[in-house]
């Protein structure tokens, strides 16, 4: 199939909802991906900061394979030993007590909703300002952008917004009927937009004073790619739940919330396929590729190296989730893409989410492409 093609059977038969690029992809090795005339970009978005570990990495690829052919699926009427597995491995790594397995991100936000309805018996829930937390019916809810909402309220009751960055409007929009405040270590949808060092350390210290569960999201900055496993061990802090998806399982689609001092009874919530032994299969290898080949190390590392060399850019964020304002970010992408590499927008801002395997040459080849479009 050629792009044009492409083009028009999408516009015939898929929802009209993505605002696409101009690029049909085929195949992915390593840190590139190739269209279907065979040329090839440097990935610098990772399908939105999913495929962490690279494309086809060997390691995953033979798991998917493996697992497949072993048990595909089983649903949770049974025990699974994949699903088992990470359930340890999540809860070490999040220093959390137990995991919900999900299919996605906004699955995740979702069941933290539910859980912290659950735990408090409250149903206020703070969000952000420039907030992104999904689409469906509760992650809407605490999403901020008025033209995702608007055609679809009401919405669910008792959503409220404060400024990021902003402990002070947190203080004032607290009462007795807040459940929780979910909020982002960095917004990454918003353009990245990074808080100040102690944000999350002072939301910490104040959601614990008033008995608010706080639930951190960190779909878009998890698994490594801001240099640790989460963005939220930076600042020392517990949360009380956890949410996850994008990068745990390397582009198998999976999410997760991890969470403490709380839980669902018998029957209060569940799912299909949630944890099914591929995605927990594909996630254990991801996780053991990102600890043994130093993933974190090497996006602290090649983040560093951008911010510093790009600062004249302006350049913001950490790890491998980075932004960079253009006069125009789609016709910047565009740009990019004839260039060879792909790369997402917020608005004005180029976002840089490139798998955490890039390498220092790579590095360079971003500054380079960035220094000739920004
Ligand atoms: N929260 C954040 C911070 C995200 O970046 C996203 C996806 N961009 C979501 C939630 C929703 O995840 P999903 O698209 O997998 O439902």
């Amino acid at each position: 199939m050629k792009l044009e093609q492409a083009r028009e059977l999408e516009k015939r038969y898929i929802a009209q909802v993505f605002s696409r690029l101009p690029v049909l992809l085929i195949k992915g090795k390593g840190n590139y991906v190739y269209d279907d005339t065979g040329k090839k970009y440097l990935d610098l978005f990772a399908g939105i900061a999913v495929s962490s570990v690279g494309h086809a990495h060997p390691k995953v690829v033979k798991t998917l394979k493996d697992q497949a052919s072993k048990l595909m699926h089983s649903s949770n009427w049974v025990y699974s030993e994949p699903q088992l597995e990470l359930a340890e491995t999540l809860v070490k790594i999040t220093g959390m007590e137990r995991v919900f397995y999900t299919n996605d991100g906004s699955g995740a936000v979702e069941t933290a909703f539910k859980l912290a309805r659950k735990k408090t018996g409250k149903t206020q829930v703070i969000s952000t300002e420039q907030a992104f937390h999904g689409r469906t019916m509760g992650a809407l809810s605490a999403t901020w952008t008025e033209k995702y909402r608007k055609p679809f309220e009401p919405l669910i009751p008792g959503f409220k917004f404060v400024r990021y960055n902003d402990v002070d409007a947190l203080r004032d929009a607290i009462t007795d009927e807040t459940a929780a405040m979910i909020v982002e270590p960095i917004q990454g949808e918003a353009g990245v937009v990074v808080p100040d060092a102690d944000y999350l350390r002072m939301v910490r210290e104040l959601t614990s004073e008033k008995g608010v569960v706080m639930i951190v999201d960190e779909i878009q900055t998890g698994f490594g790619r801001t240099g640790r496993w989460f963005d939220y061990q930076r600042s020392g802090i517990r949360p009380d739940i956890v949410c996850m998806a994008k990068g745990i399982a390397g582009g198998f689609p999976m999410g997760a919330v991890a969470y403490r001092g709380m839980d669902f009874e018998t029957g209060q919530h569940g799912g299909t396929f949630n944890g099914s032994p591929l995605a927990c299969a594909v996630a254990n290898t991801v996780i053991d590729v990102i600890k043994r080949e130093r993933l974190m190390e090497n996006a602290g590392k090649m983040g560093s190296f951008l911010l510093k060399e790009l600062s004249d850019k302006g350049i913001r964020g950490r790890g491998l989730i980075l932004g960079v304002d253009v006069d125009d970010g789609h016709k910047r992408s565009v740009e990019l893409i004839r260039r060879g590499a792909v790369a997402i927008y917020s608005g004005n801002t180029l976002r840089i989410l490139p798998p955490l395997t890039i390498k220092k040459k790579e590095a360079q080849y971003i500054i380079r492409l960035i220094n000739e479009v920004a």
